[in-house]
């Protein structure tokens, strides 16, 4: 039996991340997507709201498990038992960061190995940030994410009011 975990922070979960799970699931036999609770990045929405969100989004895929993990990928990957590391490539960009990535856990764990699938035409140019920036603009994500996401993403940039754009890792849909 195959397991692999598809680690991401998904703040929040977008359908290009959701297309990547169903079509992990569909490969391996049991796929355990991962919410990494503590990146080094400025995040919107809590660890919790994360999982929730992300669970929510996933529920219609039986092999499918969600988990929020706080240590090493291939430490997290260990304890699961899972063999490989699933990630998405969008565009050519997505690729230095990925081939760093999955060289630097190789030589954490040269026992798991690392799968990429290409993005989907629809999804390469979504990502989490464009979604955020849209959002917080009043712009309509409805085709970009789940109807959930949505009430989220509403709720939040209400919530935090003139403070939204300080969580939001402004990205150059303005150029
Ligand atoms: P992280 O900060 O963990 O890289 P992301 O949630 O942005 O968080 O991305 C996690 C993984 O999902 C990466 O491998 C990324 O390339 C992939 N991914 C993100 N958005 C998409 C998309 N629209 N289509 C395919 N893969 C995607």
């Amino acid at each position: 039996m195959t397991i692999a975990i598809y680690p991401a922070t998904f703040d929040p979960i977008t359908n290009g991340h959701i297309d990547i799970a169903e079509r992990a699931a569909a490969i391996f036999d049991r796929l355990i997507v991962a919410v990494y609770a503590r990146p080094l990045k400025r995040l919107l929405f809590s660890a919790e709201e994360r999982l929730a969100m992300t669970r929510q989004a996933l529920k219609h895929i039986p092999n499918v498990s969600v988990e929020s993990y706080d240590c090493l990928t291939v430490d997290f990957a260990r304890q699961k038992g899972a063999q490989v590391v699933v990630r998405g490539l969008r565009v050519l960009s997505d690729f230095e960061w990925e081939f760093q990535l999955a060289l630097t856990n190789r030589k954490l764990a040269p026992d798991i190995d690392t799968v990429c699938l290409m993005a989907s035409q629809e999804y390469s140019f979504l990502s989490s940030s464009v979604v955020k920036e849209v959002a917080m603009a009043g712009g309509c994500v409805d085709n970009m994410v789940s109807t959930h996401v949505v009430s989220a993403l509403k709720r939040k940039f209400e919530g935090l009011g003139e403070k939204g754009s300080d969580k939001v890792q402004i990205i150059s849909l303005r150029d």
